[in-house]
């Protein structure tokens, strides 16, 4: 960190900036986690500099041998975690992986069926603004009214009405656990590939906090950067059958030259997944998900679906009064990072919508645990209601976020001494 500060102290100035922000707030994001120094340090390693095209053996450059060892590393241990026969670790993104599953399993203009990006769905799952909507025909399968549980029936009408080439399960702000069964069914009714973009949950699975679609789906994508504790990027699992597909929709139809300490963290991030910490890791970010939505909920924020199976929960706060682009704020001004969400049925647009969503991976990270949550949850109820237009609500924040410093003082991110 001397030479960054020696160098360039903007940049310096900004992951010291980070690293504050980080350590003097809540981060109930669902989508982020806070990597290890091990990982951090693959990341920042001189793996950064390598080129690699190709596979570990079958490079198109030269000086691969310690590159090949980390790739193989990273293959085999997420092979062997997620009990895959076989694994890609080279997508860049959680996109990217997607994309390369859509190249490797259809032809531009066939039909994909996946959820309602507006219901919980991911823009990759179809959306016109994203190449899954542009190059592909999407339908949408949604969540039930009552229950806000995905339809099943809906998903198997739509199936034999559409007889979609692609079925995708998995989604962005879904509480609940999928039925990868249900799906698997419905697709070799139909004769369709069975996809399960595992991006959010995929570290409960590591973890065994929750079932793995590995076995039901032809082709798993993910991302390592989320519940997986790993760096931003992407990985595929699929059948030995598809090998060949997925790794050449990956290089050369994706990507170009594969970022090897990237690569390198993701092995780091696969060991770290496999230890027993980490599985008690999973089952707390669960049990802290639960905890933290019934206690919204008892706080007047509705739980969609009721609850969560998961590491997330989508509050509808539309009984308060407050948009979810209004909860955001306030909460930020409280130090409480979090999301606006759509809920289902939402008639709001993405940009206001009617709720939030909140994750406890960061949470757990730290340490925190059901009292916090309890905690935690008060605290969110407050910034949600703390109304930042007035002076009366400024003060409630600066309450909320003097609050916020002493929990947090308690259960340090990236504790001083690491
Ligand atoms: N798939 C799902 C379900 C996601 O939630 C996300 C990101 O939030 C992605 C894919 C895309 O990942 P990335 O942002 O790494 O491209």
């Amino acid at each position: 960190f001397a030479a960054l500060r020696a160098t360039d102290p903007e940049i310096a100035e900004v992951v010291l900036g980070e690293l504050d922000r980080l350590r003097g707030g809540l981060q109930l994001i669902a989508s982020e986690n806070l990597t290890s120094p091990a990982v951090l340090a693959a990341l920042g390693s001189t793996l950064s500099n390598k080129y690699a095209e190709g596979y570990p053996g079958h490079r198109y450059y030269g000086g691969c041998e310690q590159v090949d060892r980390a790739e193989e590393l990273a293959v085999s241990r997420a092979k062997e975690l997620f009990g895959a026969e076989h694994a890609n670790a080279q997508p860049h993104s959680g996109a990217s992986a997607n994309l390369a599953a859509y190249a490797a399993f259809l032809q531009p203009g066939d039909r994909v069926l996946a959820m309602d990006l507006r219901q919980g769905g991911h823009l990759t799952h179809g959306s016109r603004v994203n190449f899954s909507g542009k190059w592909f025909q999407s339908v949408s399968y949604t969540v039930r009214h009552d229950t806000e549980l995905i339809d099943y029936d809906q998903v198997r009408d739509l199936a034999l009405g559409y007889e979609p080439r692609m079925i995708i399960a998995g989604a962005t702000a879904y509480p609940r656990l999928v039925d990868f069964a249900a799906f698997r069914e419905i697709a070799d009714e139909v004769g369709a590939v069975l996809m399960v973009d595992a991006a959010h949950f995929v570290g409960l699975v590591a973890g065994g906090a929750i079932p793995s679609p590995v076995p039901h789906a032809d082709v798993v994508t993910f991302t390592t950067h989320k519940v997986l504790r790993g760096p931003r990027g992407g990985m595929i699992l699929c059948r030995s059958e598809h090998a060949r597909a997925v790794d050449k929709a990956v290089f050369p139809f994706v990507q170009g030259g594969p970022q090897m300490h990237t690569v390198a963290a993701k092995a780091v991030a696969l060991r770290e997944a496999a230890r027993p910490e980490y599985a008690a890791y999973a089952r707390q970010v669960v049990a802290n998900a639960r905890a933290l939505a019934d206690a919204l909920a008892g706080h007047g924020l509705r739980p969609v679906s009721g609850g969560t199976d998961t590491h997330l929960a989508l509050l509808d706060l539309r009984a308060l009064d407050v948009t979810g682009a209004e909860a955001e704020t306030r909460c930020e001004l409280a130090r409480i990072t979090l999301n606006k969400n759509l809920v289902p049925y939402d008639p709001r647009t993405p940009g206001t919508a009617s709720g939030i969503r909140v994750g406890t991976p960061c949470a757990t990270t730290q340490g925190m645990a059901e009292p916090e949550m309890a905690v935690v949850a008060r605290l969110v109820a407050r910034a949600v209601r703390a109304d930042h237009t007035t002076g009366a609500g400024e003060r409630e924040l600066a309450a909320v976020a003097a609050e916020v410093a002493e929990l947090v003082a308690e259960h340090p991110a990236y504790p001083r001494t690491s």
